[in-house]
């Protein structure tokens, strides 16, 4: 039996384990400590912003970042649709109405014509939430364009896009808040974690104070507002300065796999690869490709087959439209089907492990073509 080709598992590099051990022996087995410190500086200095906030998880960045923002009761906030539930649950957390926002075809994300159509049609709107979906930046030109003419705060879910930059500057400083993402899939992991990234240190210090239960200056045990146990822990952020050596090697690694798929799979007529646009540089966290019509097989097809040969694909994020959850959400489209609806349909994730070898990805794209040429 061949062995099992991940989609994306997580890559150790052997130096997590030094500044565990560190931890280990200075007893800081605990919530915060040196390493959540350092962490947040070399996380810092990576993305070239001000200050950072080591959280517990990506969904957790965006829970603070709408309560930074005054995010309360009823108030609507724009949200990219084609995205992982956790980008929009948080709106819910604190009762506010998501709108979703579809995708365009050059990047597949946030489409910048149906953001404009949606600020008119909502023009109370509190926020936006954008989504750099599987690792390439959104257009951040024409829609802090957008946002800055209406007044309207961005959040950057750049969960996914650690190491992309756009125009030459790193994602998850484009919003006036900005979060990633640790978990154990994405292109640096923590185990589990997440970050705040934002200019404004009053924010970054407010988030901190909400994510250790919102304790009050005072030797007793007073709370003034309501608190969240929201912090990294020490060991993860340990993991995640381990993780932050390799980090510009798994963009490369990433990119070298895109960049093979595109070469064995592109001559395939019935074949697209995710565009990225040229503007920016993506880290390529999973290659995705679309099937064109008249494709003889459909992407679900293709999974199944590929499944049976133990090669691990992921169907495209089902938009949030689509989701029985927000069914009762509106969302805003410039086409009569949405853009995120017709490449959910026709789209899977392709194997993108970085230690997938060469003569794997061979083999994966073999058969894709060898189904669809059938
Ligand atoms: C993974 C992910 C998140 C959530 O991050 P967690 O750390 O798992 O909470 C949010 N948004 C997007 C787009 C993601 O892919």
């Amino acid at each position: 039996m061949s062995k099992v080709i991940p989609l994306s598992n997580p890559a150790l590099n052997g130096t997590e384990m030094m500044y565990i051990q560190e931890a280990f022996d200075t007893n800081w087995v605990a919530p915060i400590g040196p390493n959540v410190d350092e962490f947040e500086k070399e996380l810092a200095a990576y993305i070239g912003a001000s200050h950072v906030a080591a959280l517990s998880s990506g969904t957790a960045a965006i829970h603070l970042s709408l309560k930074a923002l005054g995010i309360s009761n009823g108030d609507i906030v724009f949200c990219s649709d084609m995205t992982f539930a956790a980008t929009c649950n948080p709106i819910k957390y604190e009762r506010a109405t998501p709108v979703f926002i579809d995708s365009e075809p050059d990047s597949w994300n946030m489409c910048p014509e149906a953001l404009e159509l949606a600020f008119k049609k909502y023009p109370d709107v509190k926020a936006v939430i954008v989504v750099n979906l599987y690792g390439t930046p959104a257009k951040f030109d024409q829609i802090t364009e957008i946002c800055d003419r209406y007044n309207v705060p961005i959040i950057e879910d750049a969960a996914e896009s650690l190491g992309s930059t756009f125009e030459g500057k790193q994602t998850g400083r484009f919003g006036y808040i900005g979060i990633l993402s640790f978990n154990g899939n994405k292109i640096i992991t923590t185990s589990g974690g997440g970050a705040l990234i934002c200019a404004h240190e009053d924010i970054i210090k407010k988030s901190k104070f909400w994510s250790t239960q919102s304790r009050d200056p005072a030797r007793h045990y007073q709370h003034s507002e309501l608190g969240y146990n929201y912090r990294m822990s020490n060991i993860c952020a340990g993991i995640g300065r381990g993780q932050l050596n390799t980090l510009d090697l798994r963009v490369s690694q990433k990119t070298g796999i895109y960049s093979r798929y595109a070469a064995l799979l592109g001559g395939n007529e019935f074949i697209r690869m995710n565009p990225v646009p040229s503007n920016c540089k993506a880290n390529h966290w999973l290659s995705c490709l679309t099937l064109e019509n008249g494709c003889p097989i459909t992407a679900v097809e293709i999974m199944e087959q590929l499944e049976q040969e133990r090669i691990e694909t992921r169907p495209l994020w089902k938009p949030m439209s689509l989701q029985p959850f927000y069914a009762d959400c509106d969302s805003v489209s410039v086409t009569t089907i949405p853009v995120c609806h017709d490449l959910f349909s026709r789209g899977m994730c392709l194997p993108s492990d970085v230690n997938m070898t060469a003569s794997e990805q061979d083999r994966v794209c073999e058969l894709i073509n060898k189904l669809i040429n059938r």
